[in-house]
């Protein structure tokens, strides 16, 4: 199926899911994953007017980085070896992995200015998962202070992988309300307004629970 059709699908159901919410449309941003696709595919979502897109590796980001026409917005999504930084650091606008000091200082470091951050957050608790453990956010971001290249815009979780929907429900919530600890810490570098939650198989329960940054790649461009 083309992107463009299936893009017509998921906006629909993003904005029943809004609807459901009482929130508006235009407050969840769609970030298309291409790590499955081809550059054709992802040129593919380009013209059907994803301007949002996110890979997990530094390899294949810069592969198509290079090449994709319109220069689209892009996201680092996945783990991040802190000797990669350097190697995506000029290319994107967020990273979504942000899970250990050695990495923020280390993008502290190379980055020329300011670069969002999702501080990555493993609510689940399973141990195939990165990111911080929930009890350990606070301290982690009051200890970026003074890191002057890291600005945290938001929390970031994978969901377990289950159809458990109240499991969902409670792993986003869990999210929803860390963020809400966070900005109530008032630190200039944390506004952390965003809520990067929700892919192909959960993103309309993310969306309902707050998210703001929905990440899709089966559901969207494919496998
Ligand atoms: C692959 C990936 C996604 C997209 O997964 P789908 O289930 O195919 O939508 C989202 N977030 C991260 C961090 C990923 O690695």
């Amino acid at each position: 199926m083309k992107v463009i059709d299936k893009l017509q699908t998921i906006q629909e159901q993003v904005n029943q899911a809004c609807e459901n919410a009482g929130r508006h449309p235009d407050e969840v941003k769609i970030i298309a994953v291409t790590k499955y696709v081809s550059i054709e595919r992802a040129q593919e979502a380009i013209e059907a007017g994803l301007r949002h897109f996110g890979e997990n590796r530094d390899d294949s980001l810069l592969e198509k980085w290079d090449v994709l026409e319109d220069k689209p917005t892009w996201h680092f999504i996945g783990s991040l070896q802190t000797r990669k930084v350097k190697n995506i650091i000029d290319k994107v606008s967020y990273i979504h992995s942000l899970d250990r000091l050695s990495l923020a200082k280390e993008i502290n470091k190379r980055a020329e200015s300011p670069i969002q951050c999702f501080v990555q957050v493993n609510v689940s608790g399973e141990e195939s998962k990165h990111g911080l453990n929930p009890e350990d956010v606070l301290a982690f971001v009051q200890d970026l202070q003074g890191l002057e290249n890291i600005k945290i815009c938001g929390l970031m979780t994978m969901a377990p992988l289950t159809d458990n929907e109240e499991m969902l429900r409670q792993c986003f919530k869990k999210l929803k309300s860390l963020q809400t600890e966070v900005q109530d810490l008032q630190l200039d570098e944390a506004p952390c307004k965003e809520l990067s939650m929700g892919m192909s198989n959960d993103f309309a329960i993310a969306i309902e629970e707050g998210a703001t940054m929905i990440r899709l790649g089966t559901a969207l461009v494919g496998e």
